[in-house]
C-alpha cells in the first residue's frame, strides 16, 4: 500500500539543499512522513512560501522544521558584490536576492520570525529551527528570538 497523500508528521521542513544534508537521516524521516522543500540556503523565498501555503491549507501539516547547516555556500558571500559580478559576467542582473548571510544560527531566527509574520503560512505554533554542523553531524537546536 502506497504511503498516503498527507504528511502523516503533519510536517513540513525546509532545508538548503547542500549535498551533504541527508534531510530523511538527519530528521529521521521515511517516505509519506513530511513535505521537504529544498533550495539553496533553505531561503524562504516566494516559492517555498507557495508551498508552505499548499503543504499547510491543503495537506494539513502543522509542524515546519528549518534546517540550516554550518559551512553554507551562501555563508559570507558579498551579495551586492555577487549580484554586481553575474550582470557583468551574464548581461543581466538576477531579478531574485541570493540570501547570503553570516551566521547560520542568526539566519535561522530570521527565518522563524518571517515565517511568524507571514499571514500565509498560518500555523507558525510549532516551528524548529537546526543548524546541522556538516563536520560532526550534530544538530544544534536554535531558540527564536525573543518578542
Ligand atoms: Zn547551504
Amino acid at each position: 500500500m502506497s504511503p498516503a497523500k498527507k504528511p502523516s508528521k503533519q510536517l513540513a521542513v525546509v532545508a538548503c539543499m547542500d549535498c551533504r544534508l541527508d534531510v530523511e537521516a538527519i530528521l529521521d524521516l521515511e517516505v509519506g512522513q513530511a513535505h521537504v522543500i529544498r533550495n539553496a540556503g533553505g531561503v524562504l523565498t516566494d516559492d517555498v512560501r507557495r508551498s508552505l501555503l499548499l503543504s499547510q491549507r491543503s495537506l494539513g501539516t502543522r509542524s515546519i522544521v528549518l534546517l540550516h547547516h554550518t559551512d553554507c555556500g551562501l555563508q559570507g558571500v558579498d551579495e551586492e558584490r555577487y549580484l554586481a559580478d553575474v550582470e557583468v559576467e551574464f548581461g543581466a542582473r538576477p531579478d531574485f536576492a541570493l540570501g547570503a548571510f553570516d551566521d547560520p544560527a542568526e539566519d535561522v531566527r530570521a527565518a522563524i520570525a518571517q515565517l511568524r509574520r507571514d499571514p500565509l503560512v498560518p500555523f507558525t505554533d510549532d516551528v524548529v529551527g537546526y543548524v546541522y554542523d556538516v563536520n560532526t553531524g550534530m544538530l544544534d537546536r536554535i531558540e527564536p528570538a525573543s518578542g
